[in-house]
């Protein structure tokens, strides 16, 4: 294209291709380091498939001593919603994903390589696409909104594919003095790229994660510089990853369709592509029993504020999605118990590439699991954290009662032969300590009778009154226990399992129906962790209190 064109649409001074390149030489990395990032739009909505495709692409990163790095896409003015990048940040403080280049929380940007922001990069992506039109690989096209849709319309009448290409590229072929005309009557343009494509090519490209497909080669004229004088997100793509020498691009699967065209823009440059991974989406089964992508619109667990509503611990739904990524996670898990989820190896090959299937029942096992490992007094802070936002008043309570809350927490926990795992999220914790409480506890005896059915009302008040009467919060726990097989037997019931089920008809019942008695009356559930462990938390005043019937 005539420079005097050229310099008509870029009146201002640019810098060159060669400074440009200057400032983003080779990453001085070790061999076989992986340079990832992940390229949100700050659209204001953290979905969970951003935060695995953050995850996976900050683990291979980081396990290879490679550079992670955030990029913020806000090319595209009308999607930007104010608050974005804070929440983007926020997540990824929240998450432990630490990116070492980009924006970070309290800080503008770090790294070399920036600016990370798109809307900061006008200047780099217009030297390009200015040397583009000099170089004839992109071109100027007028056509309006309006044009192309008539363009669309009649393709579909004509069975064809809709789109800019070929002989419907009306203006990739308009002479240099219409293009100064229009220029001159101040007619609205966009440039777009002079696709060397043909769609009947067929050509193979390797995906990291799913090795070789076949495509049709991209044939369309995409627009490069919008009319407001910033990039497509392709193009900026192709700059960006050149410049910040990306070697490896993990996004989601609805990118698939757009590698034809990436990997052809790389080309017209000469550059070396990253390897792109596109990673599966999560998927959910409808009501019809088919498989579907999970989606922000439908299914509340889409968004990470679901999890952050619960009260999931950050670290179970990190564990739970690198267990997505990489099914052999859950072996290592179980072999590793202790090691922090960092230890693990990702491995690019054994990444799933089908599409998993969301399954609470795994995320909530591993949240018990995770949940089961932490000492009582984290417990209680990250508990305690939750109830602040969530529960107020009860976070109050809490605080009131910080000791007797880290021994109600310490109940078949730390050195305990087995750990308890009724907590799965910081939700359940007011209900399974609630008891603990006189305020919060209710029970009358009606309930408790009804629990305990088909005990008879005699029986229950004898196994009462006896325990009441010899009860001393001194007894070691085989004194306590011993005291209650005697009742057992008292009243007819077995205090020995092996007797009763050898003859269960000689019996009322067992052992084990005398202590729900006192645990029905004491905490209100016919479950609980160790009965004796809970009268002991809770004091002698708090068990007599309760079992005065
Ligand atoms: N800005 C794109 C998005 O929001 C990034 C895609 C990519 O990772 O290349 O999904």
């Amino acid at each position: 294209m005539k420079d005097e064109i050229v310099n008509k649409i870029f009146p201002y001074p640019l810098p060159s291709i060669a400074e440009i390149e200057s400032k983003y030489p080779d990453r001085a990395l070790p061999e076989g380091a992986k340079v990832t990032r992940i390229a949100p739009s700050p659209t204001g909505l953290m979905h969970i498939g951003n935060l695995s495709a953050a995850l996976i692409s900050e683990r291979f990163a980081h396990q290879s001593d490679g550079v992670f790095f955030l990029r913020i896409e806000d090319t595209d003015q009308k999607r930007k919603v104010e608050g974005a990048v804070d929440l983007i940040l926020k997540t990824f403080d929240d998450y432990d994903i630490q990116n070492d280049e980009g924006p970070v929380l309290n800080k503008k940007e770090i790294g070399l390589y920036g600016p990370y922001f798109q809307s900061a990069r006008k200047e780099i992506y217009q030297a390009y696409v200015k040397d583009w039109l000099k170089k004839d690989l992109a071109y100027l096209c007028f056509c309006s909104e309006e044009e192309k849709e008539k363009n669309d319309a009649l393709q579909v009448a004509q069975n064809m594919r809709p789109g800019y290409y070929g002989r419907w590229a009306k203006c990739r072929n308009l002479s240099q003095d219409t293009i100064l005309q229009y220029l001159n009557e101040g007619k609205k343009f966009v440039v777009r790229f002079k696709s060397p494509g043909h769609y009947n090519n067929k050509i193979i490209i390797r995906d990291a994660l799913r090795g070789n497909l076949k495509f049709p080669e991209n044939d369309l004229d995409i627009v490069i510089l919008k009319g407001d004088g910033l990039p497509t997100y392709h193009f900026a793509h192709l700059i960006d990853d050149h410049l910040m020498r990306t070697t490896h691009v993990f996004r989601g699967e609805e990118w698939l369709s757009s590698l034809p065209l990436h990997i052809q823009l790389f080309q017209a440059m000469g550059w070396n592509p990253p390897q792109y991974a596109h990673i599966s989406h999560i998927q959910k089964m409808d009501e019809t029993g088919n498989r579907r992508k999970i989606s922000k619109r439908l299914d509340p667990e889409a968004k990470l504020t679901y999890y952050t509503d619960k009260g999931y611990p950050k670290v179970a739904l990190i564990e739970y999605l690198l267990n997505l990524a990489n099914s052999n996670f859950e072996d290592w898990r179980r072999a590793n118990p202790d090691k922090p989820y960092t230890d693990f190896e990702l491995s690019l090959k054994k990444l799933n590439a089908s599409g998993a299937l969301f399954d609470f029942l795994k995320l909530n096992s591993i949240s018990k699991d995770v949940i089961s490992k932490m000492t009582a007094q984290e417990v209680y802070d990250n508990a305690l954290d939750w109830m602040k936002n969530y529960d107020p008043l009860f976070a109050q309570v809490m605080e009131n009662n910080k000791d007797y809350m880290l021994k109600i927490f310490n109940i078949e926990r730390e050195g305990a032969k087995k750990v308890r795992k009724d907590i799965i999220v910081w939700e359940d914790v007011k209900k399974e300590v609630a008891y603990f409480f006189d305020d919060l506890f209710s029970l009358t005896y009606k309930d408790a009778c009804n629990l305990l059915s088909p005990l008879s009302v005699s029986d229950i008040s004898n196994i009462i009154n006896s325990f009441v009467e010899t009860y001393d919060e001194s007894d070691t726990k085989e004194n306590w226990f011993s005291k209650i097989k005697k009742i057992a037997s008292d009243y007819g019931f077995s205090a020995d399992m092996k007797a009763y089920k050898a003859n269960p008809s000689l019996f009322k019942g067992n052992i084990s129906d005398v202590a729900k008695v006192l645990r029905v009356f004491v905490t209100g559930k016919d479950q609980s962790p160790d009965l004796y462990a809970i009268m002991q938390v809770m004091g002698k005043e708090r068990v007599l209190k309760r079992l005065k019937i």
